[in-house]
């Protein structure tokens, strides 16, 4: 619905300024599912108050500029963040920071409160954090999901916009970046009949490519393979996607118990947050199906030691866990500016202890980096999309022994090794041979 609607629908007849009305159909807020226990009659009077105010045709167009170019950019994020003097708009792209455009202070109250009217929120709550989603019509066809998350700060009120992309289909092998090494084990733990396969990852990269990447090799025509997502971010034709709704008092584990009544084959759980959902889905992979599911943990090794203080019984996480992926996202080099060049002695000492054993002729190593500009395409950040990092750990006899010993992390570690796990630093560092990132990359993403 847009402003011009929304007006209209609460019998506003006040002659107001139509001059924003092309903007708005060029980039309109369309159905958004509207949540029937929020109740906004009490903050209309404040909305006609703040319209009054301010000429609405002009923060429209901001809020449109805002949106518009973050699309352009590719961010997965929107910050906006009033400060003392000036209301800063970044945006999150590639899992970076770049800063849009700082706006003056005046348009602070009434580009938040459009925000808020856009996500059905309540214009006259300062004091509480509220979310809510929009459904933004860009160019008037094609719709983006997006979330918005308020939190009143010292200067007002923080808004966070988190930019789904609706309908995307899972993503092409190559956009992965698994080696051959990780994947032979990833496709032989496809074929198990039963077990847990988790996917983790550190919060700050929240999505994961690679879990519909699994999701989508199995042969939907014998199998009822059943996801539940908050949000639901890609779409694959023959699952059953479920979006869990966080307004309604029904938790990831409710919706599993009742999941398993139908009869599933496949199952993925977006994530394990608390004890509860964990146990059911231990218990669940260990009773024929196979489950995938994401944990936030820093590496492989620490997502067992997470697991057990999650308070499972050890044994059960032994029968259950078959194999964990973890990934970081580094950023790509933008393959329009990248360039060759020899580096130093120590760097290439380095990667050859590192990874020397993977590569036929160490003699004349080069890798990439970014020209000194950049370029437009990238623009002039040197960096464009972004790629995997990865460690893959196959679950062994061995490991369990330790785990059962609640061995600590370096032991697991060092054993995991022995049994055949490339670290992730490893797996970056061939990238970084590759060409499809740089050094300096890694080092900032792994630490040294
Ligand atoms: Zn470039």
């Amino acid at each position: 619905m847009n402003l011009s609607n929304f007006i209209k629908k609460n019998n506003w007849t006040n002659q107001r300024n139509t001059s924003s009305k092309k903007v708005e159909d060029l980039f309109s807020v369309s159905s958004i599912e509207k949540n029937g226990s929020k109740n906004h009659t009490d903050s209309d009077l404040h909305i006609w108050a703040f319209w009054d105010k301010q000429d609405d045709s002009q923060i429209i167009s901001i809020v449109n500029d805002i949106f518009l170019n973050a699309f352009k950019f590719g961010a997965s994020d929107i910050h906006i963040e009033p400060r003392e003097k000036q209301v800063q708009v970044r945006f999150r792209v590639d899992g970076n920071f770049v800063k849009y455009k700082n706006l003056e202070i005046k348009y602070r109250d009434s580009l938040i409160a459009r925000i808020k009217i856009m996500s059905y929120l309540r214009i006259d709550e300062h004091r509480l954090p509220q979310d809510w989603k929009i459904n933004y019509k860009l160019f008037g066809w094609k719709t983006v999901d997006m979330r918005v998350s308020v939190i009143p700060i010292i200067y007002w009120e923080k808004v966070v916009i988190r930019i789904l992309k609706k309908e995307e289909i899972a993503p092409e092998l190559r956009e992965l970046w698994i080696l051959p090494y990780n994947m032979v084990k990833v496709q032989k733990h496809l074929k198990d009949p039963f077990g847990m396969i988790l996917a983790v990852w550190p919060t700050w990269s929240w999505k994961s490519t690679t879990l519909f990447w699994l999701l989508s090799q199995f042969n939907a025509e014998d199998k009822n393979i059943s996801t539940l997502e908050d949000p639901v971010e890609y779409r694959i034709p023959w699952v059953n996607h479920t979006q869990i709704n966080p307004g309604i008092d029904f938790n990831f584990a409710k919706w599993l118990r009742s999941l398993l009544r139908q009869d599933p084959d496949i199952i993925m759980v977006w994530e394990i947050r608390d004890e509860e959902t964990a146990k059911l889905a231990v218990e669940a992979s260990i009773t024929g199906h196979i489950v995938f599911s994401t944990l936030h943990t820093n590496s492989a090794v620490h997502t067992i030691q997470r697991l057990v203080n999650l308070w499972i019984d050890p044994l059960l996480i032994s029968s259950s866990l078959r194999l964990i992926v973890s990934q970081r996202l580094a950023r790509k080099l933008c393959v329009h500016c990248k360039k060759n060049y020899t580096p130093s002695e120590k760097i290439k000492n380095y990667i050859v202890w590192k990874v020397g054993r993977y590569i036929k002729d160490n003699s004349d190593l080069k890798l990439f980096k970014a020209h000194e500009w950049g370029c437009e395409k990238c623009n002039h950040t040197w960096y464009k999309w972004r790629i995997w990092l990865y460690e893959v750990l196959e679950m062994s006899d061995k490991l369990e022994e330790l785990m059962l010993k609640k061995s600590s992390r370096t032991q697991l570690e060092i054993q995991a090794v022995w049994d055949g796990m490339v670290p992730i630093k490893e797996d970056a560092l061939l990238k970084v041979v590759l060409g499809e990132t740089s050094i300096e990359e890694v080092l900032a993403v792994l630490g040294t």
